[in-house]
C-alpha cells in the first residue's frame, strides 16, 4: 500500500531539500540513508566542541541569491573567508595565485613586476598550438615556476598521473590575481554554518520521517510499493546493478587525529602539500572553520586534523570526485537513459547525475527538481 507521495533516497544536500520542498508543498515523505548519520558528504561531528568535516572539508560559496536566502533560513552562517596555504619543500605560498604569492615566490612588489615575469615564463615555454595535455596547459597560462612549484606535483597526487598524461580540461583556468588578496573564492557570500552542517542539514529536515543505517534495494524489497514515486541520490549505475559497467572516480582517505592539549597545529584551516615529499595532498585543522572558539567565543583547547589521500576508487570505497572523460560520459548517458525510462524514479544529486556539483549549485538543482515535481 502506498503510504507516501516520495522516498527520497539518500539524506544529503539533494535529498534534504528536495523533502523540505515536498514537506512544505504537502507531500509525505520518507527519507532513507545507508550511512548512520544524515547530511550526506557535508556531514560534521563535534569532537571536543570541533566540528569535525568527516568526508572532506566544506566551504559554502555561492553569488546565487535564491540559494544563499534558502540556506539562511536553515543556519547562520560565519564569517569564513578560505585562505587556503600551500607548503611547497617547507617553504609556504599563499594561494590562489595571487600578488602575495609572486611577492613569496620572486620577491616583486607591483603587478607590472609580476606579469613581467609570468609574461617571460609563459614565452619560455613556447607552446605551440593548443595545449595537448594538462602541463602545457599549465605551463602556457602561468608559466614554469608556479606550475613546478604549486600546480604539478599536488595535481598528480590528486589524479595518480603524471600531468602530461592528463587531459588539459582538468584546468581549463588557472585564477591569476594582480592584486594581494588571498580569498580563494570570487563569489559574493562564503562561510560555514554555525554549529555544522549536520544542524543545518537537521533543520532542513525538521518534520521529515528519516531512517538512517537504511539501504534502499533492502527497503524497497521489504515495503514493495511504499511510496508513490523515488527521488534516488545514490550511484546511478549502483541502482541499476552496474549493468552495462562501473562508472569510475577518483577517492579520498581521511586520517584523522585528535591533537590533545594543542591549541594551534598548522595555524589555518587548509594547508596544502603541493610536493611529492608528503603522500598526502591536504592538511586540515577543522576548528579553523568556526576561528578556534566555542560558541561562547572561548578558545578550544584541542585540534583536530585530517591528512587527505588521493587514491583510485574500487568497489566498496566512498566514490568522491567522478572522472569525467569521454568513456565515463559515455558510460554515463547510457545509464541516465535507463534511469529516464525507469518509472516512478528520479535520479538527482551528485552520484545520481555523475558530476562534480558544490554545494549551491546542489541546492539549486535540488530545488528546481523540487519546482518540476511537486507542480505536477
Ligand atoms: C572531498 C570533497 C570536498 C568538497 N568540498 C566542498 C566545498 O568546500 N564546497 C562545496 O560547495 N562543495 C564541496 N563538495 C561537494 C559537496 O559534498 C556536494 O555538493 C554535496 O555533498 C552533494 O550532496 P548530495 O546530496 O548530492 O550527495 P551526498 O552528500 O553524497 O549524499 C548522498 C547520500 O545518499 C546515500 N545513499 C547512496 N546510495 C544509497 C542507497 N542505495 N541507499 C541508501 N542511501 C544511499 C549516501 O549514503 C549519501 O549520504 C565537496 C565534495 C567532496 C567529495
Amino acid at each position: 500500500m502506498t503510504q507516501y507521495d516520495y522516498l527520497v533516497v539518500g539524506a544529503g544536500l539533494t535529498g534534504a531539500v528536495f523533502a523540505e520542498r515536498a514537506r512544505a508543498a504537502g507531500r509525505k515523505c520518507l527519507v532513507i540513508d545507508r550511512r548512520d548519520h544524515i547530511a550526506g558528504n557535508c556531514y560534521t561531528e563535534s569532537v571536543r566542541g570541533i566540528n569535525v568535516h568527516r568526508y572532506g572539508a566544506h566551504i559554502f560559496h555561492t553569488s546565487d541569491r535564491g540559494v544563499w536566502d534558502y540556506v539562511n533560513r536553515f543556519a547562520e552562517f560565519n564569517s569564513y573567508v578560505n585562505c587556503p596555504v600551500a607548503d611547497y619543500h617547507g617553504r609556504m605560498y599563499n594561494l590562489p595565485f595571487n600578488m602575495n604569492t609572486f611577492a613569496q615566490m620572486w620577491g616583486v612588489r607591483t603587478p607590472a613586476e609580476a606579469r613581467a615575469v609570468i609574461e617571460r615564463q609563459r614565452a619560455e615555454a613556447a607552446i605551440e598550438g593548443e595545449p595537448r595535455n594538462l602541463e602545457e596547459q599549465a605551463l602556457s597560462l602561468v608559466g614554469r615556476d608556479i606550475f613546478e612549484k604549486l600546480v604539478k606535483e599536488y595535481t598528480e597526487k590528486q589524479w595518480g598521473c603524471s600531468c602530461a598524461e592528463l587531459p588539459p580540461s582538468i584546468i581549463k583556468r588557472l585564477p591569476v590575481r594582480y592584486v594581494y588578496d588571498n580569498n580563494y573564492f570570487n563569489d559574493r557570500w562564503q562561510g560555514i554554518p554555525v554549529g555544522g552542517y549536520t544542524k543545518m542539514v537537521a533543520a532542513m529536515l525538521d518534520g521529515v520521517e528519516v531512517l538512517t543505517g537504511v539501504e534502499y534495494r533492502d527497503f524497497a524489497a521489504a515495503n514493495p510499493g511504499a511510496a508513490g514515486r523515488v527521488v534516488y541520490t545514490g550511484p546511478i549505475d549502483e541502482y541499476f546493478g552496474f549493468r552495462l559497467g562501473e562508472l569510475e572516480w577518483r577517492t579520498v582517505r581521511f586520517e584523522t587525529e585528535l591533537l590533545e592539549g594543542v591549541e594551534n597545529w598548522q595555524g589555518n584551516a587548509v594547508v596544502n602539500y603541493t610536493s611529492h615529499d608528503e603522500p598526502f595532498t591536504r592538511i586540515i585543522e577543522h576548528k579553523w572553520f568556526e576561528f578556534g572558539r566555542d560558541e561562547a567565543g572561548e578558545m578550544l583547547p584541542d585540534t583536530v586534523i585530517s591528512r587527505e589521500y588521493s587514491s583510485a576508487w574500487k568497489p566498496g570505497d566512498e566514490p568522491y570526485y567522478p572522472i569525467n572523460d569521454e568513456k565515463n560520459n559515455a558510460l554515463f548517458e547510457r545509464y541516465w537513459e535507463l534511469g529516464q525510462a525507469e518509472e516512478g524514479v528520479v535520479f538527482a544529486g551528485r552520484l545520481g547525475a555523475y558530476r562534480y556539483y558544490d554545494m549551491a549549485p546542489c541546492i539549486a538543482a535540488a530545488l528546481d527538481l523540487a519546482e518540476r515535481e511537486l507542480s505536477e
